[in-house]
């Protein structure tokens, strides 16, 4: 059964996996290059691009990656820093694989503190409202001619697809109640998915925020 491989260096794997196993699907998390044959799409996850990229040059997974993708066989998702390791432009640094036609902003919205969730209507994606959560996210501030813009938001890009169905996501929406992304690019990898489906509950996410005494 053809798989999809979760980038697993660093960042945020499980909830990935979580939720293409919801969906019905072979999931392999890639750890070495050997990891990457035969897959038909490659989630790189949130997490540190600057820690990824350095771990995607250690272990040569970084030109594997750019290899398998030429080819053509591979589709790609980056989320978040997995969105910033695409990127062709990472603002005031060199870019990591550089295979996305986008320039992209660290840290755009500020501290961990200024994370926040909301929802939006993505209508290339789901007919309802997608739950979308950032986690000290980039901005995407430039989009290349033939890339689809997904969804803007207030002056900035937060989700692109490539033509062939390379998806560059600033938020995360392995920690959303949702499966509407992850079955979005399974379909973009010529994978089936199962229509009941489900996503697991996150509880924390439902979870009121805590304010400890004295603290303004
Ligand atoms: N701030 C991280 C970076 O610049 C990305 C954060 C994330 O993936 N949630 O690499």
């Amino acid at each position: 059964m053809a798989a999809i491989g979760i980038l697993a260096l660093q960042g945020g794997v499980i909830e990935h996996r979580h939720h293409l196993q919801a969906l019905g699907l072979a999931v392999r998390e890639v750890r070495q290059v050997a990891d990457l044959a035969g897959l038909r799409g490659l989630i790189l996850p949130g997490g540190e691009s600057t820690c990824l990229g350095r771990l995607l040059r250690l272990t040569g997974l970084g030109e594997a990656i750019v290899a398998a993708w030429r080819q053509g066989g591979l589709r790609l998702w980056g989320t978040c820093a997995g969105a910033i390791l695409m990127a062709t432009e990472v603002e005031g640094e060199a870019p990591h694989l550089g295979l996305m036609d986008i320039a992209i902003r660290r840290n755009a919205f500020g501290s961990q503190l200024d994370s926040f969730r909301c929802h939006a209507l993505v209508p290339a994606v789901s007919a309802e409202p997608v739950p979308l959560v950032f986690i000290r996210a980039p901005q995407i501030l430039r989009v290349g001619p033939d890339l689809r813009v997904l969804l803007s938001l207030d002056g900035y890009t937060a989700a692109v697809e490539s033509p062939a169905g390379d998806l560059a996501t600033i938020f995360h929406p392995e920690l959303a109640e949702s499966l509407a992304f992850h079955r979005h690019f399974a379909e973009r990898c010529g994978l089936e998915t199962s229509p009941t489906a489900s996503p697991a509950t996150r509880p924390f996410l439902a979870r009121p925020v805590h304010v400890p005494h004295g603290v303004a």
